[in-house]
């Protein structure tokens, strides 16, 4: 049904960048075969899946929404695929994304752009606008993001689903393709916080092979989504993130879903975190140095494409050509600012000072969790913008993640869940919520109480 459901729709949405429906069937009747005979299966098992183009599956193209990795089929599955194969989930294909994860719109893929179920001339968020359509479109009922600055919430947030960031360290990076090692997180995407809770339930845990991963327990978050009882929890509202650039219906969905927290019996408390303010440019040193240095890797020899290999060219004149036609114009554009934030006599200037903001914005969550058990926010300061309002500003373009990229700095756990339309557009509103570190639960708690 999924596949004949992406066979009508995906032509007009494109969140799909490949799907393979004869190894899908095949894995669905591999289900089939093992219930017959008797055993016991986990609860996804046979539920489809779309899995971002940045985590590697064996024998499937990756392309990370690159024309540098057009045609590259990885050897070996990302250990989140692998959990998701050994759950017996049914991977139906792989979702666009902007390219190398670096945008907010699935704009910069190189494959041309996603579009918003619920508004075809709008962005469906990004970078993993593929995966968050694909679940909006009912194309899938679950999908796999990663988030870096928010491309798993912002995303979720304009299409109206549910998008989770792990605490750092909860999932595996290992088989994901690097846009900042020191950020990036890959997370459950669903259309019910229970759903979500299920399949993050299934890719979380310790790997070895990930050398930032947390040996420690899963958090408990499918009791947490089952339960949705928020009596007695403190919440607090982030005062920075309200007033001017924030749309109305989106100011007034978030209070309304706030007031229905407190009618709950959450203690509601404003709290200001000011280092917040200086999460944005922070991120846009420490991103662009640490995607620089992954992407180097790129060189034309090792991976992917090459061109300008007419046998009498250096080395270096064919890996400047290939980088060159390869590279899409916003990961140029950061290559060449993490090149130079990184470099010597600037390191200090740029790079040092945006990590000893990363510690103050820290600090603020440190301080904030000794008040409050969770932080909310709105997800997105505005609703789905049009394709095509915001390529040529890339400022604008980097403000959709003001509210997401403190808890990628701080490495903390956060979510978007969908809280209703905004009134002037009709559009979905999400409403982000930010828990410490391994406290991923407390995050299925405010979203099941909100659903
Ligand atoms: N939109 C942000 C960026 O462009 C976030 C990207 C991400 O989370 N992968 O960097």
């Amino acid at each position: 049904a999924h596949l004949d459901r992406i066979a009508a729709v995906d032509p007009a949405v494109h969140a799909f960048l490949h799907v393979d429906g004869e190894r899908a069937l095949a894995q669905a009747a591999a289900v089939d075969a093992r219930i017959t005979a008797g055993e016991q299966v986990g609860p996804l098992a046979g539920v489809p899946l779309a899995l971002k183009d940045v985590l590697t599956y064996s024998g499937a193209p990756t392309t990370c929404g690159s024309k540098f990795l057009q045609g590259w089929v990885p050897p070996y599955d990302a250990t989140v695929t692998k959990r998701l194969l050994d759950a017996g989930i049914v991977i139906l294909g792989k979702t666009n994304m902007d390219e190398f994860a670096m945008g907010s719109s699935t704009e910069n893929s190189a494959y041309g752009p996603t579009h918003n179920p619920w508004d075809l001339d709008r962005i469906p968020g990004g970078s993993g606008g593929g995966s968050s359509a694909s679940l909006a479109a009912f194309e899938a009922p679950l999908a796999i993001g990663t988030d870096t600055g928010g491309s798993i919430r912002q995303p979720a947030a304009v299409t109206g689903t549910v998008g989770v960031k792990p605490t750092y360290g909860g999932t595996s990076r290992y088989g994901l393709v690097a846009l900042a090692s020191s950020l990036d997180q890959p997370g459950p995407c669903a259309r019910t916080v229970l759903d979500a809770a299920l399949l993050h339930e299934v890719i979380a845990g310790y790997d070895p092979y990930d050398s930032t991963s947390i040996d420690a327990p899963v958090p408990a978050v499918v009791e947490a989504a089952r339960s949705g009882d928020v009596s007695g929890m403190k919440i607090g509202v982030v005062t920075e993130f309200s007033g001017e650039g924030y749309a109305p219906g989106v100011e007034q969905r978030f209070r309304e879903a706030v007031g229905q927290l407190e009618k709950l019996g959450a203690e509601i408390v404003e709290v200001s975190c000011p280092s917040f303010t200086y999460a944005m440019p922070a991120y846009y040193l420490i991103l662009p140095s640490e995607a620089s240095s992954n992407l180097a890797k790129f060189d034309s020899m090792r991976y992917g494409m090459r061109v300008g290999d007419n046998g009498s060219a250096s080395a270096e004149e064919v890996m400047a050509a290939t980088r060159e036609a390869g590279f899409g114009a916003e990961v140029k554009r950061r290559i060449m600012i993490g090149t130079y934030a990184l470099s010597s006599g600037y390191y200090d200037a740029y790079y040092g000072q945006a990590q000893k903001v990363r510690t103050l914005i820290i600090n603020d969550f440190n301080k904030a969790y000794e008040q409050v058990d969770v932080l909310v926010s709105p997800t997105t300061p505005t609703t789905a913008f049009k394709l095509g309002e915001k390529i040529d500003d890339p400022l604008a373009m980097y403000l959709n993640d003001l509210c997401t990229i403190p808890s990628n700095l701080a490495g903390n756990a956060s979510a978007s869940f969908p809280v209703g339309l905004a009134p002037e557009d009709g559009l979905p509103v999400g409403l982000q919520v930010i828990a410490p570190p391994l406290a991923d639960d407390r995050l299925y708690r405010v979203g099941a109480a909100l659903e």
